[in-house]
């Protein structure tokens, strides 16, 4: 029985209750800026915290990568709230990106770095239940709506339609250039090469035939 499954079987004991998702907000863009034993740590630190905030009356358990689903009183809004707070983190950092270009032997380089914050944070989407009966669909609407709504704040599903889906992002700026050729400051390329990475690829400069490698910095 996976930890889904597990969850759905240990619920109903807990309602009349609230239904909870949290979702840690945006962890594939702090993979690649951190990389994945951060995230890694992020996770065990929310699953302690989870842990603690439920307590003995409530139920949590991690059910995908980076989500959780927990059973919490009816009256507990405060220790979500609570939660959210103790695992919110902001870290200054300067992100950007590097291009090399070589062209007829000769290497170039471009930098355009700004100073930044990333930020650590969960998305919580939750319900109440007041019959085991109804739990299943809530968890399934629950998954179907946790995105794009900014985190840290604790949405009750039924007001998730008036909730602005703005695809908030963990890192508060970037460059307002995207990258271009060191030689002829064009950006467009014939790509051969390239990872899911922020910044991240290398190919030939279609203005100048450089071979132009561009990579994410974080300093
Ligand atoms: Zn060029």
């Amino acid at each position: 029985m996976n930890n889904l499954e597990q969850f759905k079987e240990a619920a109903p004991a807990y309602v009349p209750g609230l239904v909870v998702l949290f979702d840690l907000a945006d962890t594939k863009r702090r993979n690649c800026h951190l990389g994945h034993n951060v995230v890694d740590k992020d996770i065990d630190e929310f699953d302690r915290l989870i842990q603690s905030s439920v307590g003995a009356s409530g139920l949590a358990k991690r059910v995908r990568g980076a989500s959780w689903l927990a059973m919490y009183r009816l009256e507990s809004l405060q220790s979500i709230n609570e939660l959210l707070g103790s695992f919110h983190r902001k870290q200054e950092m300067n992100v950007g990106w590097r291009s090399t270009g070589e062209r007829n032997g000769a290497t170039k380089v471009t930098e355009k770095i700004v100073p930044a914050t990333i930020i650590r944070a969960t998305r919580c989407l939750y319900s109440a239940v007041i019959t085991p009966k109804s739990l299943n669909g809530l968890i399934d609407k629950l998954f179907e709506e946790c995105y794009g709504f900014s985190p840290d704040m604790p949405i009750e599903l039924g007001n998730v339609v008036n909730v602005e889906r703005n695809f908030w992002s963990c890192v508060t700026s970037y460059p307002p250039e995207t990258p271009f050729c060191p030689f002829c400051q064009r950006s467009d390329f014939e790509w051969e090469d390239g990872d899911a990475s922020v910044y991240s690829g290398s190919g030939t400069c279609k203005n100048c035939s450089a071979y132009v490698d561009i990579k994410g910095v974080e300093l």
